[in-house]
């Protein structure tokens, strides 16, 4: 008997609203679509999360015992500036930037996204496709939306047409919206756009001569719009109707509701069982954004390389602290909660690496199936990691409370014990126990703030020889010194 017959697993749907007993369409299969990054610079922060958030849940559902296809595609054309209906193409801009060929752009972001993702101990999924993999789905995906009568050609691009479609479906089911409120709370429209009304999205555009990134199709030269690739990509792999779509909050409009008009207008069948939405990531409280300011990147966490942080912290570290928030809840990061999850951590890794060498007794003290359960119970709702984390929590005490001889555990019990927590940890969470290179950085921190220290008591000797040649022979070590107003911090390179 496989796991997944025994743990009812619940997830919220976004097309509902609701949690819903969890039922894969095929026993023992699902199918699993995340749409990927536009790799146009270097990942951010919030997509990991996002990324992390269904790399745990494909965890689980390797745990539980599915075989689990799982494709996340990587947009590498038709995604333009502003997410806008018109415009640059997000690749072909940075090419024109910085004078490189888009595939050259498209390889570099490639290569740093799975850098990061590696980094941060993400299984691969099954497919990774790119939207340029796949023009010839996409063009036959408009001929048949064209046949069927929900799309327009017009001057060389193809428009969804979305009045024409919600007279007999529901545009705005995903996201909530009716379309008459989204017409009336549009502009006029620019003499100059081609569209039949504002709310209709391009399936093809067509290309400009100065385009750079353009394919012949019978509409003439041109790209496909961004939101038909994912349809293309998941009806390919996963087929007209799959288990489980997931991807960012931002995406639910249009984005996925997009998907879904068009996989809906092409074959009648609506694409998805469950839709998962994860939520944003905020830095000290705000909105990251490249433009104010306010922003840091995965591998400035992982060197102490920006100024909102005081130190370093691992990627699995990072991993720990984004599995302590709900996927559906906005997290937060700043470096006061860094330095607080971060003691979580090395307790939670310390008593891993404590369980070996307890010693048993006859007895059990405390009920580790049950407890086993609640771990499950945790995940089986919503994937509900901070309550998983709090139960193995729990488990670190008791392995606190045994090896100080005030409790006691049997054989059979430590084994479970033991293998139930390496199971949570390391298979589902993703954790990584780099033990050795833990205590190493506590002992490198120590030894620098001691630096700091001496360099701090030479200063207020007016000993600068001595304080200025501690910080030089630093930086000859890849250690920058901060001085701020709490204090000196550093980082290291
Ligand atoms: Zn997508």
């Amino acid at each position: 008997m496989q796991l997944y017959e025994q743990q009812k697993l619940k997830v919220h749907n976004s097309l509902t609203g609701k949690k819903e007993l969890f039922t894969s369409l095929n026993s023992g299969h699902i199918g699993m679509y995340v749409c990927g990054p536009t790799v146009y610079s270097n990942v951010h922060l919030g997509n990991c999360r996002t990324f992390m958030s269904f790399d745990m849940i494909f965890r689980y559902f390797k745990h539980l015992g599915y075989k689990v296809r799982y494709v996340r595609n990587i947009t590498d054309a038709g995604h333009l500036v502003d997410d806008a209906e018109d415009g640059e193409d997000k690749i072909a801009k940075k090419a024109r930037l910085e004078q490189l060929e888009p595939m050259e752009v498209v390889q570099r972001y490639t290569v740093d996204f799975h850098n990061i993702l590696e980094k941060f101990n993400f299984l691969p999924p099954s497919i990774e496709p790119t939207a340029t993999g796949h023009i010839i789905e996409q063009i036959e995906i408009i001929k048949v939306i064209i046949e069927k009568g929900y799309a327009y050609e017009i001057n060389g691009s193809v428009y969804f047409d979305v009045v024409k479609f919600n007279e007999t479906n529901d545009y705005g089911q995903l996201s909530g919206r009716k379309l008459e409120d989204m017409i009336a709370n549009t502009r006029e429209l620019t003499a100059q756009n081609d569209k039949r009304s504002p709310q209709d999205f391009a399936l093809w555009k067509k290309a400009e001569p100065q385009h750079i990134m353009r394919w012949p199709s019978p509409w003439g030269d041109g790209f496909p719009g961004w939101h038909l690739e994912c349809t293309a990509m998941s009806t390919k792999y996963l087929g007209e109707t799959f288990d489980i779509h997931g991807g960012g909050m931002d995406l639910k409009f249009p984005h996925h509701e997009c998907e879904i008009a068009q996989a809906e207008a092409s074959n009648g069948k609506s694409p998805v069982q469950y839709w998962l939405h994860t939520n944003m990531l905020t830095l000290n409280g705000k909105k990251m954004a490249k433009s104010t300011g306010n922003s840091i990147l995965p591998d400035e966490i992982f060197s102490g390389n920006n100024e909102v942080l005081s130190k370093a912290f691992s990627p699995p570290m990072v991993r720990f602290f984004m599995m302590q928030a709900h996927y559906t809840s906005i997290l937060d990061i700043s470096n006061v909660a860094l330095l607080a999850s971060e003691k979580g951590f090395n307790k939670l890794m310390e008593a891993i690496n404590t369980l070996d060498g307890l010693s048993t007794a006859k007895e059990t003290k405390f009920n580790v199936l049950t407890w086993k359960q609640s771990c499950y119970d945790a995940m089986n709702d919503d994937f509900n990691t901070p309550i998983l984390i709090a139960k193995l929590f729990d488990a670190v005490k008791h392995i606190n409370l045994i090896k100080e001889g005030k409790e006691f555990i049997n054989v059979s019990d430590k084994a479970l014990l033991k293998e139930t927590i390496h199971n949570f940890v390391f298979e589902v969470l993703g954790l990584e126990n780099k033990k050795s290179s833990a205590a190493d950085t506590e002992k490198l921190n120590g030894t620098v703030a001691l630096l700091i220290q001496l360099r701090k008591a030479a200063r207020e000797n007016k000993d600068f020889a001595t304080s200025d040649s501690i910080r030089d022979q630093l930086v000859a070590l890849g250690i920058q010194l901060k001085d701020g107003k709490e204090g000196t911090s550093f980082s290291i390179s």
